[in-house]
C-alpha cells in the first residue's frame, strides 16, 4: 500500500521579518535539507531548494512573488532538486556538473549503494523501506525519482557577494563534505548559512567527493569566524555556543581518525 498524499507539501516557518524556513516534513531527516528564504529590498537569496518532487513555488507563492538568486551550497540531491523553478541559479565551480548531469538520488533504501545501506541500516531503515512518509500527489512513484538537470547560471567562488540590496552575503567556499559547498556568510549581522558543513547531527565526510583533511581546513576557518546564529542545511539553527560545540566535536573526532590510521 503507497502512503498518504500529503498537502501542502512544505512546511513554512518564520525565523525573523526576513527569512523564512521551508522543509519537506514527509520525509526522513538527512533528506530533509533546510530550504531557506531571505527577503532583501532588491531581491531575494533562496539557500537551497529541497527535493523538486511537488512544487516549492506554487508552495508559497507570498515567497516567491518576485526575483529571486537560488543558491545551491552544494549539489547533492536533497538540496538543488528544486532549482529548476528559479531563473539565477548560482553554485560553485566544482559542484556545477553535477547540476548539469544529476548522479545519484534515490527515495528507497534500496536504491542506496551497499556502503551507504549499511550505514542507513545502523540507523534504523530496513532494506524495504521509503524514505517517505507520504506522497505529494496520488500519482507519485518514488521508483522513478531523477533530479532534474539544470544549467547553472551563476558559478560563485570564495570572496564573492549576494546582494540583495540592503544586505549582502559573502560566499565561503568550505570543502571537505563535497569539492565545492559553500557557506553564506553576512558579516554585518553573524548570521551564517552553513548547509552540509556544519548542521546538528551526524556530519557525513566520507561520501563520494568528501575529503576528511579538507573538512578539517574548513572547520578550523570556521571556528574563527563570529557567527551569532547559524542556519543549517538540516536540523535546526543554532547559537554560537552550540555551533562551536560541534565544530570543535568534529575537530576532535578527525583526528583522533588520524591517530588511528597512523598506529
Ligand atoms: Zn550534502
Ligand atoms: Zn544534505
Amino acid at each position: 500500500m503507497s502512503p498518504r498524499v500529503a498537502q501542502p507539501w512544505f512546511s513554512l516557518n518564520r525565523i525573523d521579518d526576513t527569512i523564512t524556513l521551508l522543509t519537506e516534513p514527509y520525509t526522513a531527516p538527512f533528506i530533509r535539507s533546510n530550504i531557506w528564504h531571505v527577503r532583501g529590498r532588491d531581491r531575494d537569496l533562496v539557500v537551497d531548494t529541497g527535493l523538486g518532487i511537488s512544487s516549492l513555488r506554487e508552495a508559497a507563492p507570498e515567497l516567491f512573488d518576485r526575483e529571486a538568486v537560488a543558491v545551491a551550497t552544494h549539489a547533492h540531491y536533497d538540496h538543488v532538486g528544486g532549482l529548476y523553478e528559479f531563473e539565477v541559479r548560482a553554485v560553485h565551480p566544482l559542484e556545477a556538473d553535477t547540476l548539469r548531469s544529476p548522479t545519484f538520488a534515490a527515495l528507497r533504501v534500496a536504491d542506496f549503494p551497499p556502503s551507504l545501506r549499511r550505514e542507513l541500516a545502523r540507523d534504523g531503515h530496513a532494506p524495504g523501506d521509503e524514505l517517505l512518509t507520504a506522497y505529494p500527489d496520488r500519482d507519485f512513484d518514488p521508483s522513478t525519482f531523477r533530479v532534474r538537470p539544470v544549467e547553472p547560471t551563476w558559478l560563485v567562488e570564495e570572496g564573492d557577494a549576494i546582494d540583495l540590496g540592503d544586505r549582502a552575503f559573502e560566499v565561503l567556499h568550505l570543502p571537505g563534505h563535497s569539492p565545492g559547498s559553500i557557506a553564506l556568510w553576512e558579516a554585518e549581522t553573524g548570521i551564517l548559512f552553513s548547509g552540509d558543513v556544519v548542521y546538528d547531527g551526524q556530519l557525513l565526510d566520507e561520501l563520494p567527493g568528501s575529503n576528511i583533511a579538507d573538512y578539517v581546513a574548513s572547520m578550523e576557518r570556521l571556528r574563527r569566524l563570529p557567527v551569532k546564529a547559524v542556519h543549517a542545511g538540516h536540523y535546526s539553527s543554532l547559537d554560537a555556543h552550540r555551533f562551536a560545540e560541534l565544530v570543535d566535536a568534529y575537530l576532535r573526532h578527525a583526528s583522533s581518525e588520524q591517530l588511528r590510521y597512523r598506529d
